[in-house]
C-alpha cells in the first residue's frame, strides 16, 4: 500500500492474556465515563495493570476524571505512550489512558469525526500505542449504537461489553438497543451496571434510618438484563447498583476516582464489587 504497514492491535491476537471490557450505553450522561474509571481504578488498586482507551468522541471526560486532562502523550520512535495517571503512584498496580482528544493537534479543535476516521482513531488508539502487557483494557465508548461500535466489533471481537444504564425507561430502552448491537458485532455482553440508581436520603441516615430516593424512577438496569437475556439465550445480569453520590462526581471533577478517595462508601463498595466480578 506504498504508505506504513498496519501495525497489529496486541488484543486482538489469539493468546493475548489481555481481558477487554467496553463500557457501552444508549444515551450521554447516564455516567458511563465515570463507571468506566471507577472500574479501572478499582482493578489498579488491587494491583493489576489497567489500560483505558477513552474512543467517546462527544465526551472525553476520561482523562479530566483521572486527573491528565492537560497532559499530552509523548512519542518514543513510531510508538505514543499512554499517559500513566497519578494514582500509579499510589496504587499497587498501574493506570495508564489514552484519549481521541489526545490525537486532535489542538485540545478545543473541534472534529467531525466521520466513520472511517473514527475507525483509523481507534485502531490508533490500540495499535499505535505502546501498552505493554495489560491485565485488562477499558474502553470507553459513545453513547449509542454509531460507528465506533461497529468498528470495535471489527477490531476486537473479542471485547465483553458492559452496558451502563440508569434506571429511567428513556434509558433503558436505548441501553437495549447498544447492548443488542454489541451481540450483532459478536460481542459478549457480560452484565448491566444501573447507575444513579436512588440517592439515599442524608436526613434519614442521620436518623439510622435507610430510605431511597428513586429520582430516576427504577427498574431500568432489570429490564435491561431481562431483555437483553431473552435476546441473546445466556444470562446478562445486572451487575451492581450504583446510588447518587455527591462524592462520586465530586470525585470526577477532581480526577480522583471515589474508589480511591472514599472506598468505604456505598457507591465505591458498589463499583469494586463490579469490578471483582469481571
Ligand atoms: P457519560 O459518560 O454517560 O456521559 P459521565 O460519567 O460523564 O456520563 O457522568 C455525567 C455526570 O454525572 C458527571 O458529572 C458525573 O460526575 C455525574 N455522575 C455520574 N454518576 C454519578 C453518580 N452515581 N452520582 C452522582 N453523580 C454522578
Amino acid at each position: 500500500r506504498g504508505g506504513q504497514a498496519q501495525k497489529e492491535i496486541p488484543f486482538a491476537q489469539p493468546g493475548s492474556l489481555t481481558k477487554v471490557y467496553a463500557i457501552a450505553s444508549g444515551k450521554g450522561g447516564v455516567g458511563k465515563s465515570s463507571v468506566t474509571v471507577n472500574l479501572a481504578a478499582a482493578m489498579a488498586k488491587q494491583g493489576l495493570k489497567i489500560g483505558i482507551v477513552d474512543a467517546d468522541i462527544y465526551g472525553h471526560s476520561v482523562p479530566a476524571m483521572l486527573g491528565v486532562g492537560d497532559t499530552r502523550p509523548t512519542q518514543v520512535e513510531d510508538m505514543i505512550m499512554p499517559v500513566p495517571t497519578p494514582l500509579t503512584r499510589e496504587y499497587a498496580g498501574e493506570l495508564s489512558v489514552i484519549s481521541i482528544g489526545m490525537l486532535k493537534p489542538r485540545r478545543d479543535q473541534v472534529v467531525a469525526w466521520r466513520g472511517p476516521m473514527l475507525d483509523r482513531a481507534l485502531v490508533q488508539m490500540l495499535s499505535d500505542v505502546y501498552w505493554g502487557d495489560l491485565d485488562a483494557l477499558f474502553l470507553d465508548l459513545p453513547p449509542g449504537t454509531g460507528d465506533i461500535a461497529i468498528s470495535l466489533g471489527q477490531h476486537l471481537p473479542n471485547a465483553e461489553v458492559v452496558v451502563v444504564t440508569t434506571p429511567q425507561e428513556a434509558a433503558a430502552e436505548v441501553a437495549e438497543r447498544a447492548g443488542t448491537m454489541a451481540s450483532m458485532m459478536h460481542q459478549r455482553v457480560v452484565g448491566v451496571v444501573e447507575n444513579m440508581s436512588f440517592l439515599p436520603c442524608p436526613h434519614c441516615a442521620e436518623e439510622g434510618r435507610e430510605h431511597r430516593l428513586e429520582v430516576f424512577g427504577s427498574g431500568g438496569g432489570a429490564r435491561v438484563a431481562a431483555t437483553l437475556s431473552g435476546r441473546f439465550g445466556y444470562d446478562v445480569p445486572v451487575l451492581g447498583e450504583i446510588p447518587l453520590d455527591l462524592d462520586l462526581r465530586e470525585g470526577g471533577d477532581s480526577g480522583r476516582p471515589i474508589v480511591t478517595t472514599a472506598p468505604g462508601s456505598a457507591s465505591a463498595a458498589a463499583l469494586e464489587k463490579v469490578a471483582a466480578t469481571l
